[in-house]
């Protein structure tokens, strides 16, 4: 017991200073600290796993990479953005990046820690998505990447069990490795990200989507387009891990502006029209 109340009393002090920040600041400036409490490389590796686990299970029921089109369309997408992450953090450029799109019609996409992307047809098809509105939605789901929110929120997940007194089970050895693969894909792919989580992705995703050319004003289209479908009866998957707020399309509006030069640049520099 003892060892488990010092654990939970290093815990609480480590989340009540927060001790690091994954990202540089870019043109946004976005700069809170984060508290991790699970190294970045346990944490990618275990994303590794569970990314290959869900290919291969993708590529079984021919749901792989079917349409080359779309697949080469997003891959070139994908391509343009990732050299901009070294803006925000130059070892972001070492990841092991990888895109694939899913046949599935489900309206959604996501990046998992270390750079592994999906993109679901339901989104391309559904939302009947523009090159720049494909790079608003890849653009957000690489800032989470960058912050490593999902590392964030399973350490706030590992603190949580500490303090009802289960740290038994976390800290008792092979177990955390049994469960950090699940933990790592349940708050990437299903737990809804916080406010303050969704304000940072979305204004690091508009830098990144101008730096790399696309119009970063497509993003406030995109939540637009995204809350007409809501509307519609049918609302994206998207939506529920990456929930919107009322002031979301005012704080997008003013950094999309603020990142409007970087476009500019982009658009005139030697990648222009390609
Ligand atoms: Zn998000």
């Amino acid at each position: 017991m003892m060892r488990i109340s010092l654990v939970a009393l290093a815990i609480s002090a480590a989340l009540a200073s927060g001790c690091e920040t994954t990202t540089q600041q870019g043109t946004v400036g976005v700069d809170r600290k984060q508290t991790m409490l699970v190294s970045e490389q346990e944490v990618e590796a275990s994303a590794q796993k569970q990314y290959s686990q869900m290919m291969a299970e993708a590529q079984k029921k021919g749901a792989l990479d079917k349409d080359a089109a779309q697949v080469q369309r997003v891959k070139a997408i994908t391509s343009r953005l990732i050299p901009q992450t070294a803006v925000f953090r130059p070892d972001a450029q070492k990841w092991a990046w990888e895109v694939h799109v899913l046949s599935v019609s489900e309206v959604n996409a996501w990046c998992m820690p270390g750079g592994k992307m999906a993109m679901y047809t339901g989104l391309i098809e559904k939302l009947q998505a523009t090159d720049d509105e494909l790079a608003a939605v890849m653009g957000h789901e690489i800032s989470h990447a960058l912050r490593e929110h999902s590392r964030e929120a399973i350490s706030r997940q590992m603190a949580t069990q500490t303090a009802i007194g289960i740290a038994g089970a976390l800290f008792g050895g092979g177990q955390l490795g049994q469960s950090l693969g699940n933990m790592v894909a349940d708050v990437t792919l299903n737990l809804p990200n916080s406010r303050t989580n969704e304000q940072e992705a979305d204004r690091i995703g508009v830098e990144l989507a101008a730096r790399a050319g696309y119009n970063p004003q497509a993003a406030i289209g995109l939540w637009q387009k995204m809350a007409k479908l809501s509307g519609a009866g049918q609302p994206p998957k998207w939506l529920s891990t990456h929930p919107s707020h009322e002031d979301r399309i005012n704080d997008l509006q003013v950094y999309a502006q603020k990142v409007m030069p970087l476009y500019t640049a982009a658009k005139a520099g030697p990648n222009a029209g390609k």
